[in-house]
């Protein structure tokens, strides 16, 4: 689902963000992107939703070569890819309903459909009783759930995550990582860059880590084992 072939990044102003990554990521998997503060993790979660683009390589999501996507064809794409970030980006002005549900009306789903999905969202995030209220009325892991189920909402492929769990406790971000592992379960490939350790070290998930601006260790999910 996600190929990078000799990917580098270098920004306008010299800095070497990636340098020749190579790397593949099967659909279905839940990967983690773990190194230091300015390793490269985030330029790589962006050159998957074409936020930025590789300077050299290849970048290849679900059979369409980011090199060769045309601008006009960005939005398109972006829509069959769910992406958290940090610092959370709900529309402060808009209901946690309509925050959901505005991801369904961008793409032309009737009055209806847009009513149960969001109605099915808010469930599965655990938010039913908060469909009424504004982001700043909740706490910073609900609010962190609505922007997993504002991510979700159009059944994306892959959900890409930047630090998820960055501005939270301990206790909630476990909460948004049930969440992720649950999202991953229903068939959505999970991409989560973090520096939460302990939350990798529990996760047991495969495990990239970034170093020196490339890919400096690759350790696969541990596997358990049902022996008889
Ligand atoms: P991480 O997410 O692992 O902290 P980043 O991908 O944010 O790492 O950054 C990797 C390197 O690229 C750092 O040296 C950072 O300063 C640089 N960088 C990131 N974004 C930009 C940008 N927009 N312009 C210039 N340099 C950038
Ligand atoms: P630009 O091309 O100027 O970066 P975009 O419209 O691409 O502007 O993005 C606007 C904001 O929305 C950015 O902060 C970007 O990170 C975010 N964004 C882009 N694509 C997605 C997506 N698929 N899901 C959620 N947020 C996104």
């Amino acid at each position: 689902m996600i190929k990078l072939r000799n990917v580098s990044k270098i920004y306008a102003n010299g800095a070497k963000a990636l340098v020749n990554v190579n790397l593949n990521i099967e659909k279905g998997e839940f990967v983690f992107l773990v190194g230091q503060s300015g390793a490269g993790k985030s330029t790589l979660v962006k050159l998957l939703y074409r936020e930025e683009f590789a300077t050299r390589g290849q970048v290849i999501i679900n059979n369409v070569n980011l090199v060769r996507l045309k601008s006009k064809d960005i939005p398109m794409f972006r829509r069959k890819i769910g992406v958290v970030f940090q610092d959370f980006k709900l529309l402060p002005n808009k209901t946690v309903f309509e925050n959901i549900a505005f991801a369904q009306r961008v793409i032309g789903k009737s009055s209806r459909e847009i009513r149960n999905n969001t109605a099915n969202m808010l469930e599965l995030v655990g938010l039913s009783k908060k469909g009424n209220v504004f982001p700043n009325e909740l706490s910073g892991g609900e609010q962190q759930r609505v922007c997993v189920a504002r991510a979700i909402i159009n059944k994306p492929q892959l959900l890409v995550a930047d630090e998820p769990t960055g501005n939270l406790d301990q206790d909630t971000a476990w909460g948004i990582m049930d969440l992720l592992t649950q999202v991953n379960k229903l068939g959505t490939t999970v991409v989560m860059a973090t520096h939460a350790l302990h939350i990798v070290e529990q996760m047991k998930k495969r495990v990239i880590k970034i170093e020196g601006s490339t890919v400096a260790e690759d350790i696969a999910e541990e596997v358990p084992y049902f022996g008889s």
